[in-house]
């Protein structure tokens, strides 16, 4: 077996896109693949744990683990602090593994202008209207939040270019052996 090399991939896109989804079968697919657990401000949804889905803090904790640079990048969201421990992630980039974060614009692109090794993939609806009928499809949203939803997926639509590679997810298995085909290119060079 010829060693690998580790790496760092941010895999994100507006909300609707079925990023969720998109994570859990690339990972599935990499037996040498870490989740990053974030750090966040958030408190916790029914039957998430602490350690497991999230490192939940206080903002104090938030606050320190910023001023001693032990976040490899974070951001404010929905009014919640949320950051990457930097730490972990080192390590297992170290021991040749891929670390797959799940994080939003801002960081992504923190992450792009820190570490010009990891790799950026945004995943692109088929098309607005599209996004728009698996938005209100999930049925879980007021009319309002929906739309306020949309407005933030129209920006960050158009941050999509500041990524290094774009995935269409019009078919689940196809947009994951994409995403698949581009990590193993990046590990190869
Ligand atoms: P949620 O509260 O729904 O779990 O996450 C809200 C948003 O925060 C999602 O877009 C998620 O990808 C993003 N997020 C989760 N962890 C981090 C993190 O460590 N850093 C950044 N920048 N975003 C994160």
């Amino acid at each position: 077996m010829t060693e690998r090399r580790g790496l760092l991939v941010v895999i994100a896109g507006p909300s609707g896109v079925g990023k969720g989804t998109v994570h859990s079968r690339v990972r599935a697919a990499l037996p040498d693949s870490v989740l990053s657990i974030s750090s966040t401000t958030r408190a916790p949804r029914p039957g998430e744990q602490d350690g497991v889905h999230y490192d939940f803090v206080d903002r104090e904790r938030f606050e320190a683990l910023r001023e001693q640079g032990a976040l490899l990048e974070w951001a404010e969201y929905a009014g919640n602090l949320y950051g990457t421990p930097a730490t972990p992630a080192r390590e297992a980039i170290a021991r040749g593994q891929v670390v797959v974060l799940d994080i939003e614009l801002q960081g992504a692109l923190q992450i792009k202008a820190h570490d010009p090794d990891a790799l950026l993939v945004f995943l692109v609806p088929p098309s607005f209207e599209e996004l728009e009928r698996r938005l209100r499809g999930r049925g879980t949203e007021d009319d309002a939040a929906v739309e306020r939803r949309l407005a933030r997926a129209r920006e960050e639509l158009a941050a999509a270019d500041q990524f290094d590679v774009q995935v269409v997810n019009d078919d689940l298995s196809r947009c994951v052996a994409e995403v698949l085909v581009e990590i193993e290119r990046a590990r190869s060079v």
